[in-house]
């Protein structure tokens, strides 16, 4: 899921950090379960919580007043924010000349766009897809996101699966998919018991 976002989110951070200048980190549901931003690759930070009824202008606003110096944020898992935190990101930007980098995944596993990432798209100055791509098992580029929930896909559900509420599932974790083999629910784990299957091969 995380295709290398949190990587780029941090080496954003060090980058400007390393001129001087001050910056926020902000995270949502963060693999590691605590406000902090963690790559895959081992990099972590401290980062502050957004919760669903988090105020970025009040926050920013109360820092300022109380003296903080604040040249950007960094944003990771930004689809997971509201519309609403989304417009005031640009506000911020806007009023408060402070740079917002915001790092997230546009769809969700049923292939429909984040609120929040919707909402980015419609107002941020520049996007830009990742260079660092993740591929399909096939070897294709990976477009979209797989919800497995014990071992099978499904493509129907909640949008954000909340990890420790009694009725979630026992087993939930995302694979990366090309757009073909995400509509065939042909996941890797799938496609080589497939494979293994004698004829008729069920995908022609
Ligand atoms: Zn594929």
């Amino acid at each position: 899921m995380d295709a290398g976002k949190s990587t780029l989110a941090l080496q954003t951070n060090h980058n400007h950090a390393a001129r001087g200048r001050v910056g926020l980190i902000f995270t949502v549901h963060d693999r590691s379960g605590e406000a902090v931003v963690t790559s895959r690759l081992g990099l972590t930070h401290d980062a502050i919580e957004v919760t669903e009824d988090f105020d970025f202008w009040r926050h920013t606003v109360d820092a300022l007043t109380h003296g903080a110096r604040v040249d950007y944020f960094i944003c990771d898992e930004a689809q997971f924010y509201t519309p609403e935190q989304i417009e005031a990101l640009a506000k911020i930007t806007d009023e408060l000349q402070i740079d917002v980098f915001c790092f997230g995944i546009l769809t969700d596993f049923r292939t429909r766009l984040f609120p929040g990432a919707a909402r980015l798209v419609e107002l941020a100055d520049r996007t830009e897809v990742l260079q660092v791509e993740a591929l399909c098992w096939c070897g294709k580029r990976a477009t979209h996101n797989a919800r497995v929930e014990d071992g099978v896909m499904v493509t129907e559900g909640d949008q954000v699966v909340v990890g420790d509420t009694d009725e979630a599932p026992s087993a939930v974790s995302y694979e990366v998919l090309c757009r073909q083999h995400h509509r065939r629910r042909l996941t890797a784990a799938r496609a080589q018991s497939v494979s293994l299957v004698p004829e008729p091969l069920p995908f022609g």
